[in-house]
């Protein structure tokens, strides 16, 4: 975590920010809309914030990513186990919306 003073994040926790989400955002050229805007770590470590490993979602994709998993096995989806189809599946549209939002970038002001 960074300690960002001029994040709009910042202001809910302390000045604190996410690596991941800084990584992302300063790939996309802009901040992550708070509520509307989550980053997923695809391989499930969220502590490999290296950008191939990050996508962009909401939040309620977010969920549907994680929870079959965690219905099934506690957090079985962090901890490397077997993805299910779903969560492939997830993952590989979550991926599409990570490039459509990549795309999207280039046509905002910033
Ligand atoms: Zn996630």
């Amino acid at each position: 975590m960074c300690r960002c003073v001029d994040h709009p994040r910042a202001k809910q926790k302390g000045y604190y920010v996410f690596e991941h989400i800084l990584v992302v955002e300063k790939h996309i050229g802009r901040y992550l809309k708070i509520g509307k805007e989550v980053v997923h770590h695809i391989n499930g470590n969220i502590k490999d914030n290296r950008l191939k490993n990050l996508v962009v979602i909401t939040p309620r994709k977010h969920s549907q990513l994680h929870y079959p998993e965690y219905r099934k096995n506690g957090f079985g989806f962090f901890k490397g186990q077997k993805k299910s189809v779903e969560t492939k599946q997830g993952i590989s549209k979550a991926k599409k919306e990570y490039w459509r939002l990549w795309r999207l970038k280039k046509k905002l002001p910033k």
